[in-house]
């Protein structure tokens, strides 16, 4: 039977322009490598400033303060060689066993943007040009005859930079080779078509990142609209034959917060997620809370001094991890109230589909 098409989404997904960064520098390592030059053939054909830096380090980005550095920084794409610390995988709970890299950085801006307590320094975007090496490093992580999960959004948003690298279709298709393994991506961004045809076997769950459309609007910068990202995250889990990519997909609801009537916010938003993706026979949700650490409320309020984020301590509790660091998290009462409504909502409107975790 073939799928409805939904006629509102499928206008709204033609909304996105893509990113456009105000120049790419590139070191001497990333030329000296195959996929550099791809890189760097690409932002030529699109008329991007290139500039060739005289050094393996990335300079210039500081502007007088905060705002300004942070200007320059999100202006910029930097290809870059990884180092090879970049090779020694860590774990990544509860999202997959494996966290690798494409890039770093991600030009849009979220007022709770996560990367402000995970990266330092100013917040260039940078991808990497050893990327094949990248890739052969992985298949020392599986374990043979059972699945390994890879995840490669922890530190960029991969789609937001992808006609201007390639690297995630490169990073799709060669997953499709490998037995006993899974590449995870998230992505607030749209322009899937590029990632269509791509020989995936199964082995890629493309994810897409939304929010109820009130926190979108209020906290989210230079990322599409929710209502079309449903209908990037539903033509990637459509078949083949109906011009989707066939794809198993998966919902990453984030950062969800208690916001005035967020009871009716999110039911909206899980009844236009039912309607929408009701056909998916492989779909995964993770139901992730808003949370912040001194440091990245810090940072977060330097860069979006006007924000409407609220990151008081009130209905707040501290939650401790094992290095030591502090994050506040809603107190318990809101979370077990957010976390059944979550859980009731989607499995009555998608009894199939798997929540992964709720943190
Ligand atoms: Fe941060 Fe994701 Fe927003 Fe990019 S899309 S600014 S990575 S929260």
């Amino acid at each position: 039977m073939e799928t409805q098409p939904l006629i509102g989404l499928e206008r709204s997904e033609k909304q996105q322009k893509p990113w456009m960064p105000r120049r790419v520098l590139f070191t001497p390592d990333a030329l000296e490598e195959g996929y550099g030059r791809e890189i760097l053939e690409r932002a030529e054909r699109l008329n991007i400033p290139v500039e060739i830096m005289t050094s393996n380090r990335i300079t210039g980005l500081r502007g007088a303060d905060e705002r300004e550095t942070y200007r320059l920084a999100k202006t910029t794409l930097a290809i870059i060689k990884a180092p090879p610390s970049q090779l020694k995988l860590q774990p990544i709970p509860p999202s997959a066993d494996w966290q690798f890299h494409l890039a770093q950085g991600c030009p849009a801006h979220c007022h709770y943007c996560y990367l402000a307590g995970s990266l330092s320094g100013p917040p260039v975007i940078r991808a990497y040009a050893n990327l094949p090496e990248i890739l052969e490093n992985l298949p020392n992580y599986i374990q043979p005859g059972k699945l390994t999960t890879f995840e490669a959004s922890c530190y960029t948003d991969p789609l937001s930079i992808e006609h201007l690298t390639g690297g995630l279709q490169k990073t799709i298709e060669f997953f499709g080779t490998l037995p006993d393994a899974q590449l995870r991506f998230v992505t607030k961004f749209t322009a899937v078509d590029q990632l269509l045809q791509v020989p995936h076997n199964g082995h890629t769950r493309s994810r897409i990142s939304i929010n109820a459309p009130e926190v979108a609007r209020r906290l989210e910068g230079g990322v599409p609209k929710v209502e079309a990202r449903i209908a990037a995250l539903r033509k990637l889990a459509l078949p083949r034959s109906e011009g989707g990519g066939a794809y198993p997909i998966g919902v990453v609801l984030a950062p969800i917060m208690p916001i005035p009537d967020w009871e009716l916010h999110y039911t909206a938003l899980l009844d236009q997620l039912a309607d929408a993706l009701a056909f998916a026979p492989d779909i995964t949700f993770e139901l992730i809370t808003h949370r912040f650490t001194e440091g990245s409320r810090d940072l977060l309020q330097q860069w979006y001094p006007n924000t409407s984020l609220d990151m008081s301590e009130a209905n707040r509790t501290k939650k401790f991890n094992k290095f030591g660091g502090t994050k506040y998290v809603f107190e318990k009462g809101i979370m077990q109230q957010l976390k059944s409504f979550f859980h009731e909502g989607i499995k009555s409107r998608l009894p199939h589909a798997q929540i992964l975790y709720w943190t």
